[in-house]
């Protein structure tokens, strides 16, 4: 690389650092600040934050090296960096699960997405749509109002934050069901969308059909995990049955071509979150992902970090990142700022 090669690719690295970004994919959870888990496992010890997880889930966390190490360490907080450092699905699953059980208190759940912010307004990232996994907080205890009370909050500085409700899928239809029954008339107007995050495999999406629709009918636009640990026919479920607009992840789409002949027609963007899906275990490299396909194939689509805390990624890091697979610097701009299009809040968007 030549010296000036080098200065013009920094140099537009830095543009994409520092230009407004919309990021439609991340997890609440998963752009958890190092600094502010830290300091919650300085306040909780694991031992005494585990002692209310059911026997099942703490057997499930205690198999985890890196979380067993955590658990054992004279000094937790010094051992956290290992939680970051996993090789299978499995293994990130656990540490993200596992981080869930030092949001104990509303304030914590506060603390978290005001850390949350930070992370995005650093990143000059102006309007995120963030998921955030409800089960999951009330497994913990915190009170559903208290909550909402925290999503609804919308402070007039960038980022603009809205909220996509997860039902986790691994409750099952009927648990997803009663909890968006509670939820609808709760709901503040930050919470724009719906999706189901977890297991794919095990609660596939053509289930839930009922709760998209109950949804629907309260408003709120619709994604979902889909295409990720299943093939395509998981996406056309998430299109036929659920109606979805948008699709998280998405990528397996591109095992049937049909598929992807009709996402580019009827315009429906994909969330592409390609560090992730190399670092679960989707596609074995970068070089093996088919985002380049996909986009070729006309299909539509915003690039996000999902996990960014765990997969240590910026989302100006995973767009420069598309550089390897053949996208130009003007391609990689056009995905940068397409993706304020596909938002569910076009107005706080813009
Ligand atoms: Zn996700």
């Amino acid at each position: 690389m030549s010296d000036s090669g080098g200065q013009r690719r920094a140099s537009w690295l830095a543009g994409l650092e520092a230009r407004p970004k919309a990021e439609l994919h991340l997890h609440l959870r998963g752009a958890i600040p190092r600094d502010y888990l830290r300091d919650r496992v300085r306040k909780c010890p694991p031992a005494r934050a585990l002692a209310s997880a059911p026997p099942s889930q703490l057997a499930m966390l205690r198999r985890q090296p890196a979380i067993a190490r955590i658990l054992a360490a004279r000094d937790p907080a010094e051992e956290l960096d290992g939680l970051f450092r996993f090789d299978s699905l499995e293994q990130f699953l656990a540490a993200y699960f596992f981080t869930v059980f030092f949001v104990r208190e509303i304030d914590d759940f506060r603390g978290l997405v005001v850390g949350v912010r930070e992370h995005l307004r650093a990143q000059n990232i102006t309007y995120a749509e963030v998921t955030v996994s409800i089960p999951e907080y009330l497994q913990q205890g915190l009170p559903l109002e208290g909550i909402l009370d925290a999503l609804g909050e919308d402070p007039p500085a960038r980022p603009k934050v809205r909220w996509i409700v997860d039902l986790v899928r691994n409750y099952g239809p009927d648990a997803a069901e009663k909890l968006l029954e509670r939820l609808l008339p709760l709901l503040p107007p930050t919470v724009v969308g719906l999706t189901l995050g977890g297991a794919e495999h095990l609660y596939p999406a053509g289930q839930f059909g009922r709760v998209y629709a109950l949804a629907r009918e309260g408003g709120l636009r619709a994604t979902v995990h889909a295409g990720e640990a299943l093939g395509p026919e998981s996406v056309w479920h998430a299109l036929d049955t659920l109606r979805v607009e948008r699709i998280g992840h998405g990528v397996r789409a591109i095992e049937d071509p049909r598929l992807v002949s009709h996402l580019a027609e009827r315009k429906i963007p994909l969330e592409i979150c390609p560090t992730s899906n190399v670092r679960t275990g989707v596609y074995p490299s970068i070089a093996a992902h088919p985002v380049r396909e996909l986009y070729e194939a006309g299909v539509p689509m915003s690039i996000n970090t999902d996990d960014p805390t765990f997969f240590d990624i910026s989302l100006a890091e995973e767009l420069a990142g598309l550089r390897s697979l053949g996208f130009t610097t003007g391609e990689i701009d056009g995905l940068a700022s397409g993706a304020f299009a596909f938002a569910f809040d076009a107005e706080a968007a813009a």
